[in-house]
C-alpha cells in the first residue's frame, strides 16, 4: 500500500506530494461538505494506522521529485495518527520543501498534539463554526468535541509555534453563513498569518449548496484581510482517464481496484471518479453491498 500520494495541483499549496497516515476515512468530524463521502470511522481516539517506517521509506524513495509541499492530509484527520510528530520529524530530515499538515484543528486542545503539529512548517487549520450549534450543523463532530475549545486549542497553538499558519473558513449556504460575523471574530481572534475563505466546490457528502461568487464577494467585507481560495481545477490528468476508461470498459471495479492498478491513493481515485462521474463518462452501482464503477459506452 502506498502512503504518499501526488504530487496533486492542491488550490493552496501548488504542487503537493500528500501523506496519508491513516485509513480510509477515519476522522472525529462527518462534515456535510466533505469530499471524501461519509465518515466510516468516527473516533476521537489516537491511533497507529500505518508503521512509520513504510510512510518513511516511501518519502525517502520520492524525495527528489519535484513538489513544493510535503502535505499530511488525506484520507481523514491527520492528528489521529499517534505517529504523526514522529513521522514529521523524520520527513523534515528527507525533503527540503516546507512540510504542511491540513487539520480540523479540534485537536489542538491538547498540548501534546499542538507540540507535534507544531515541528511542521506551514499548519493549515479549519474553522467553520464559532457556536457549538453551528459546528453540530456543519461539522457533526463526534461526542465530547466543543467549538469553545477549538477555538481556545488554535489560541494556544498561535501562541507555542513560530510558524506560518493558513487558517480555512468553509462557508456553506444556510448551514454557517448566518453566523459569518461571529465566525470571522473566533478567526481573528486566533492571530493566523492567513484567512481564507472557502465554499462547497466538489462533490460533498451531503447535498450541500455552495455561496455564490457575489455572496463570497460580500463575506470578504465581514472577513477584513481574508481572501478566497481560488477555484478548483476540475480536470482529470489524461493519462488517468484513458486508463480508468479502459480498466472500466473491460470489467467494473471498485475504488480499491482502480487505486490498486492506477497506482494512486484511493483519495484520488475517489476525486476522479466523481469529476469523470460528473462529465457522464462513468457511473456507479451497488453489487452485493459493494460500489462499483462502469464505463458508460
Ligand atoms: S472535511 Fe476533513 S474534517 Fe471534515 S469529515 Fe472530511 S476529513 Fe474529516
Amino acid at each position: 500500500m502506498g502512503y504518499l500520494f501526488g504530487p496533486v495541483l492542491s488550490r493552496r499549496l501548488g504542487l503537493s506530494m500528500g501523506v496519508d497516515l491513516l485509513k480510509y476515512k477515519t476522522c472525529n468530524l462527518d462534515c456535510v461538505y466533505c469530499e471524501l463521502g461519509k465518515t466510516a470511522c468516527i473516533t476521537t481516539c489516537r491511533d497507529r494506522f500505518v508503521p512509520p517506517h513504510k510512510v518513511l521509506k516511501e518519502i525517502e524513495q520520492r524525495r527528489g521529485e519535484p513538489f513544493d509541499h510535503l502535505t499530511f492530509a488525506g484520507s481523514g484527520e491527520p492528528t489521529l495518527s499517534l505517529d504523526l510528530g514522529e513521522i514529521l520529524a523524520q520527513a523534515k530530515k528527507i525533503v527540503d520543501s516546507p512540510v504542511a499538515v491540513i487539520t480540523n484543528s479540534t485537536l489542538l486542545s491538547r498540548p501534546s498534539v499542538r507540540r507535534e503539529v507544531a515541528i511542521a512548517d506551514i499548519v493549515l487549520p479549519s474553522l467553520d463554526a464559532a457556536s457549538q450549534k453551528a459546528f453540530l450543523a456543519i461539522n457533526r463532530p463526534a461526542s465530547g468535541l466543543y467549538a469553545k475549545e477549538m477555538v481556545q486549542g488554535l489560541k494556544d497553538f498561535r501562541k507555542e509555534f513560530s510558524g506560518e499558519i493558513w487558517l480555512e473558513v468553509m462557508l456553506v449556504k444556510g448551514i454557517n453563513d448566518q453566523e459569518a460575523e461571529l465566525i470571522a471574530r473566533a478567526a481573528e481572534s486566533t492571530q493566523p498569518d492567513r484567512i481564507q475563505l472557502n465554499t462547497v466546490v466538489r462533490s460533498p457528502a451531503e447535498p450541500v449548496e455552495a455561496l455564490s461568487e457575489e455572496e463570497m464577494q460580500r463575506m470578504l467585507e465581514i472577513f477584513p484581510g481574508a481572501e478566497l481560495i481560488p477555484d478548483w481545477d476540475w480536470s482529470v490528468p489524461a493519462r488517468v482517464r484513458d486508463r480508468l476508461i479502459d480498466l472500466l470498459s473491460a470489467r467494473p471495479c471498485t475504488l480499491e481496484e482502480i487505486s490498486g492498478h492506477l497506482e494512486i491513493n484511493v483519495s484520488d481515485a475517489i476525486k476522479y471518479c466523481k469529476i469523470m462521474e460528473k462529465d457522464g463518462l462513468i457511473s456507479r452501482r451497488q453489487h452485493s453491498g459493494k460500489l462499483y464503477f462502469y464505463a458508460q459506452l
